[in-house]
């Protein structure tokens, strides 16, 4: 995984790409590298086309694309296991909800949908198929504190999800059957053809209509999931929230999605943060802001303020002596962590200076005396506007 290509790279195209330019640098390549396309170096093009392909599955798709630029190939660091990209097992799954259909390719999509099911691809697509596949991901937000981010928070919440049937392990089939293979297919859950395409004659593959793919029939279903071999499920889920985490940011948990079929692996959760709103702090990449008022007569003297962290504690401050509102000060990392680096921002404040709104004879005349020693005019006694 460490030595893995930029994504980007692999693709040539820049960080900006939109999905249409994606798409295009992903055909030119995958027609470049397909290895039929290329008999005399096959082992090689193999390579390149499962990098073109892994690198496009992961960039067409918004959620794994803004988890690769946030996190990098190896996902998050201590969010355990090891990221969602991990566990592949070094082959892409080739999705089929994330492109727009083999129609653009021409006659190439006969050649794509057999390799795709043959050799050495894993189809995963919307129907149903024999061999393994990975279970659903599910996406879900969670709103925390300000407070929360800044420390990062344990939670447990309810997640709704499908769960493998204990009442007939996972195979749909009552207790004491079992499911039995397919006869059309012989249990592959394919109907294979022969084709002539601009590239020779190639193998093609269609999903068995008997068994929908899954290559089996049940006689007997059970009487629990009713033949799904699934059920629906609320269980509680432990979610690690790291200290300093933004908006928009996603935890990832691997393997607490819907259940893998026929022994593939389960799918990931993927947790969106919300930020409430604070009402005294706000953040700005990993430094927290804030406004601190101080009185005419600490602006003019100065003073030793007491600034209130993000974690309940205090912070002596000395402001100088003739401060000007508008004036920021730092405190030095006292601001948000970074999710995965040792970096840490700084706590910025603002002093505002508040005017006196009301004052007690002694303070009015102090500030009369004041006033007289600046060489100003004393102030006149109000009257109504229109005298
Ligand atoms: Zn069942
Ligand atoms: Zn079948």
């Amino acid at each position: 995984m460490a030595s893995k290509r930029d994504y980007y790279e692999v693709l040539g195209v820049n960080k900006n790409a939109t999905d249409d330019e994606l798409k295009k640098a992903y055909r030119k390549l995958a027609k470049q590298y397909h290895p039929d396309a290329n008999p005399n170096n096959k082992q090689e093009a193999e390579a390149k086309f499962k990098e073109v392909n892994e690198a496009y599955e992961t960039l067409s798709d918004p959620q794994k694309r803004r988890m690769y630029d946030q996190f990098g190939p190896d996902g998050p660091q201590g969010f355990g296991g090891g990221g969602p990209f991990g566990g592949q097992g070094g082959y892409y799954s080739y999705n089929g909800s994330g492109f727009d259909g083999f129609g653009d390719f021409g006659d190439l999509g006969d050649i794509f949908s057999s390799f795709f099911t043959g050799g050495f691809g894993r189809q995963s697509g919307r129907t149903k198929q024999a061999g393994p596949r990975k279970g659903a991901n599910l996406n879900l937000h969670m709103d925390i504190t300000f407070e929360e981010a800044y420390l990062g928070v344990d939670k447990e919440i309810i997640i709704t999800r499908n769960e493998t049937c204990s009442h007939c392990k996972g195979t749909g089939a009552k207790p004491g059957t079992s499911p039995m293979k397919c006869p059309s297919c012989q249990g592959t859950g394919q109907i294979r053809q022969v084709q002539n395409t601009i590239l020779g004659q190639v193998q093609t593959t269609r999903t068995c209509p008997e068994c929908h793919g899954t290559g089996e029939i049940i006689k007997e279903p059970c009487d629990i999931c009713k033949g799904k071999g699934t059920v629906r499920k609320q269980p509680k889920i432990k979610v690690h929230i790291p200290a300093g985490i933004d908006d928009d940011q996603t935890v990832a948990l691997r393997g607490e999605g819907d259940p893998g079929e026929k022994g593939g692996p389960n799918g990931d959760l993927y947790i969106t943060v919300k930020i409430k709103r604070h009402s005294v702090y706000t953040r700005k990449g990993n430094n927290v802001l804030c406004e601190i008022p101080i009185t005419i007569t600490q602006a003019a003297l100065g003073a030793e303020l007491e600034i209130p962290m993000v974690d309940g504690s205090k912070e002596k401050y000395r402001i100088p002596e003739g401060t000007q509102t508008g004036t920021k000060f730092t405190i030095r990392n006292r601001g948000f962590k970074s999710v995965n680096s040792s970096i840490q921002g700084d706590f910025v404040f603002t002093v505002i200076v508040q005017t006196p709104k009301k004052l007690t004879k002694e303070q009015r005349d102090i500030l009369v005396q004041l006033a007289k020693t600046m060489n100003e005019q004393p102030p006149v006694k109000k009257r109504g506007l229109f005298g």
